[in-house]
């Protein structure tokens, strides 16, 4: 039998190991911490009410072309849909508002904006699961649907401020901005209409889900088919030297490119090396978790009915305030974003006391307090918010990369979405997940297609480390 560690219980590493074990090795995880789950951790930051500690939305997750396969429902996994999407407001009192049916969303914003939005996104919403198996992989695999990728790809590897261009209202203009904004870019750079463009399709086809209990029903759910499978996982084991692994055919990292590096050590061929250490890192999140007595009292109607809500007044501002962060400069006004899964799942509240979920986005190793920011901008939208806050947990920059020495300086998506990282991350190379070291490999978000719990990167990089196994069986 074959035997396998995974380095890691993020959904990457733990979508790497079930599909590993699926495959009949014997599977091993090893996590730093007391806890699985990564990015997909959930429990009481304030007394009686579920936080998401990191990933909250997931439109990714839910129309993931590996997840879909595995009937994590059956284990536990139930998606729960708010009754809006996405609202961003604006200081007009307008706001734009995504459902998830496009024609909805097209009718909301009014000609001729809604029959444009229909025409980009209504044949990608429709469209979306043949579209995920080519673009949430690597990009040098021949795609299934060439011509289905290429309408993807045109507004894609556009600059979002062009795409923006195509909208008259300042509604519609925001609420792609917003979307857009994800990326942590400027958003007059190519390619940063991509995840938006991605996120936007992903909620025609499946709206913007959470998880009934919180995200970690997303890792226990991967965690439960795992033991099924005849796999464990062993929690409070920090891998700091490839000299620390038990004897094992394949190696799988959900670490950060530096990350293995320093865990490889002289093994890693120089020029992986220096690739994993040129690996260029994000802005930052500055996160705050409230807990709000009321709920957020929105000005505007639907933001009261939205499962996330977008702040940052119109595109333009928005696209300062990511500009700004980039060069380092902390905004007055950043953009936050704004998640109300309890709306979706009431039993994360406690009686009218309510989880509320917020992050900017802040300069790489942002060392500031951005709590008051984050607090002006759902004022701005919110007036009253602030007398119903009756609990708050903050996670600083550095407090991130304590928590997950993934999100480095507080990038929370492990890696720059730089054109060149899009389209070849970690480094350019035939297959992106092999490290060059026999049988090792990395499954982590800085590998294709990036950030999200959707566990597409440790399902390519698990299919990898199955071909290298089989080639070593076909040589003995
Ligand atoms: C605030 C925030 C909001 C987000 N919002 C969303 C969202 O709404 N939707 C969405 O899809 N995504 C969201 N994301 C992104 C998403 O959470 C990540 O992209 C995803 O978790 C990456 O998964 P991963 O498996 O690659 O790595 P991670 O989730 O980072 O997991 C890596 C694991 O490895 C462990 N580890 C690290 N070093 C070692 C070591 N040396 N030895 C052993 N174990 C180690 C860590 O403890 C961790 O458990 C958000 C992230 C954050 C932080």
């Amino acid at each position: 039998m074959s035997t396998a560690v995974v380095v890691g219980s993020g959904p990457n590493g733990l979508a790497a190991a079930v599909r590993l074990a699926g495959e009949g090795v014997d599977v091993t995880v090893l996590e730093a911490a007391d806890t699985i789950g990564g990015g997909t951790r959930t429990s009481e930051l304030t007394p009686g009410l579920l936080h998401d500690h990191c990933s909250a939305t997931h439109p990714m997750a839910v129309g993931s072309p590996y997840l879909r396969t595995l009937g994590l429902e059956r284990l536990g996994l139930r998606w729960c849909l708010p009754e809006i999407d996405c609202v961003h407001p604006l200081d007009s009192g307008a706001a734009g508002v995504l459902h998830r049916s496009v024609r909805e969303t097209a009718e909301g914003l009014g000609r001729p904006d809604g029959a444009r939005w229909e025409r980009l996104f209504g044949p990608l919403g429709e469209r979306f699961d043949a579209l995920a198996d080519d673009f949430m992989g690597p990009l040098t695999r021949v795609p299934h649907h060439p011509l289905l990728l290429a309408r993807f790809g045109v507004p894609a590897l556009l600059p979002a401020a062009a795409v923006a261009r195509l909208w008259r209202t300042e509604a519609a203009r925001a609420l792609f901005g917003g979307a857009a904004a994800h990326a942590f870019r400027p958003l007059h750079r190519p390619a940063t209409a991509a995840i938006g463009v991605s996120i936007i399709a992903a909620g025609h086809r499946y709206g913007w889900p959470v998880a009934a209990g919180g995200s970690r029903a997303i890792s226990d759910a991967l965690a439960a088919l795992l033991a099924e499978r005849g796999g464990r996982i062993e929690t409070g084991v920090r891998v700091r030297s490839v000299t620390q692994l038990p004897p094992s055919d394949v190696v799988l990292f959900d670490l950060a490119p530096s990350a293995v590096a320093d865990v490889l050590g002289d093994r890693l061929p120089a020029r992986v090396a220096r690739a994993y250490r040129r690996f260029r890192r994000g802005p930052a999140a500055f996160k705050v978790d409230f807990a709000v007595e009321g709920g957020v009292p929105w000005t505007h109607e639907a933001a009261r009915r939205a499962g996330t809500v977008h702040l940052g007044g119109t595109f333009e501002e928005v696209a300062a305030a990511e500009q700004a962060v980039h060069l380092g400069r902390m905004p007055a006004r950043p953009f936050v974003l704004v998640g109300q899964q309890y709306l979706a799942d009431p039993q994360r509240s406690n009686g009218d006391v309510h989880p509320v979920w917020t992050y900017a986005h802040v300069p790489y190793g942002y060392d500031g307090d951005a709590t008051e920011a984050i607090v002006g901008q759902v004022e701005r939208f919110a007036p009253g918010f602030r007398e119903r806050i009756v609990g708050t947990a903050v996670r600083t920059p550095a407090a991130f990369e304590e928590y997950n020495p993934n999100f480095t300086g507080g990038d929370i998506v492990t890696g720059a979405n730089t054109v060149r990282q899009l389209l070849a991350r970690p480094r350019p190379a035939p297959d992106p997940y092999a490290t060059g070291v026999p049988g090792m490999f990395i499954c982590s978000a800085a590998t294709p297609p990036g950030a999200g719990a959707h566990g597409m990167c440790g399902a390519h990089a698990a299919a990898s480390a199955l071909r290298h196994l089989r080639r070593a069986r076909a040589r003995k």
